[in-house]
């Protein structure tokens, strides 16, 4: 669908209107959550957020995410459901959402949407910024402070501070319209940076311990093990950015974070530095995601020694291709 279509089909909506988003969320998902929450409940009487995991700790800076309900069921019946920043249901960790419609919001290639409606743009480098510039056809003047600010946060998650090649001018003059609304940019900086737990430091200190390099120093690598959990008091979710630390060493091509959130279960970040398509190589996975950010979940017989074996090859043979 084209974004006037879907800004048609959004002010048409009627009835009991659900918002969720992927697990595990983050900023763009929760940036892009509470900002239709926030820009939809000026239109409509029935908006509810609900999303499958907790909203870590440091977005409680954000206008209404207390209203945001966390459950692993959803009970109620729903005229329709607003899905972003994800196509696929399972990847929102429901078993089932009761909706007579649904509309996708997102901006994954590798994006596969079920939905009654679907407005899928791998260009834009977040669900946020896609959502503005539906919002702006809505109707400009909705957007204020508790609208942008969520969004401003998406933005600035999934474009690693406006740093990644996916920002575009457009990216920066719509960072530009929302900082007019009053946002200080180094509120959301500080929030989303700047309030580490110490047992997230605790973390980082035992995962970083185990970097390690394959392919002659192209692949970087750090593990998770499940004790490290349990020895430090930290949340799984508090992994979110240790990725940056194998990406960012001289010669690396791909990083990749092993994380074992069950006994014997893997969840897998990749991350490109231009030369791979980490989305191709995770979809080969049963995963997705973007070019440069993108991952799977494995949970396989042979453990993490075969994963590691049966990825390398994958990467080795997009980098040499
Ligand atoms: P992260 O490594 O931060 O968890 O995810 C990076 C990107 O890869 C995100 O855009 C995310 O949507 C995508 N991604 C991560 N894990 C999976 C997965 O299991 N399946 C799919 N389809 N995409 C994933
Ligand atoms: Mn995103």
């Amino acid at each position: 669908m084209t974004r006037r279509e879907v800004a048609q089909l959004i002010e048409n909506m009627g009835g009991r209107i659900l918002i969720t988003s992927h697990k595990n969320p983050d900023g763009d998902a929760i940036g892009s959550a509470l900002g239709w929450f926030n820009f939809l409940r000026k239109l409509k009487s029935n908006v509810k957020v609900i999303l499958y995991d907790e909203v870590p700790y440091f977005y409680d800076f954000l206008p209404n995410v207390e209203k945001i309900v966390s459950s692993k069921k959803i009970e109620e019946q729903f005229d329709w459901a607003i899905i972003l920043d994800v196509s696929e249901l399972s990847r929102t960790g429901f078993e089932s959402i009761s909706a007579r419609n649904s509309l996708v919001i997102d901006h994954h290639a590798t994006a596969n949407p079920q939905s009654t409606f679907a407005i899928v743009e791998p260009s834009m480098p977040s669900t946020c910024e896609l959502s503005l510039e539906i919002m702006k056809l809505i109707g400009e003047e909705l957007i204020d402070y508790d609208v942008a600010l969520p969004i401003y946060t998406g933005m600035v998650t999934d474009t690693g501070s406006f740093g990644y090649s996916s920002t575009t001018p457009q990216t920066l003059r719509n960072a530009a319209f929302l900082l007019e609304k009053g946002i200080n940019p180094y509120t959301v900086i500080k929030n989303l940076f700047e309030r580490n737990r110490v047992t997230r430091i605790k973390l980082l200190q035992k995962v970083l311990e185990t970097l390690d390099f394959a392919l002659d120093g192209k692949i970087a690598y750090i593990t998770l093990y499940q004790r490290f959990i349990e020895e430090t008091g930290a949340g799984i979710e508090e992994t979110e950015g240790f990725i940056k630390y194998p990406r960012s060493i001289d010669g690396v091509e791909v990083a990749v974070f092993f994380k074992e959130y069950e006994a014997g279960k893997w969840k897998v970040s990749l991350r490109s530095k231009g030369k791979v398509d980490v989305a191709d190589i995770s979809r080969k996975f049963g995963g997705g995601g973007h070019v440069m950010a993108a991952g799977f979940e494995y949970a396989g017989e042979g453990g993490l020694e075969r994963l590691k074996e049966e990825l390398f090859k994958v990467i080795e043979s997009a980098l040499f291709q």
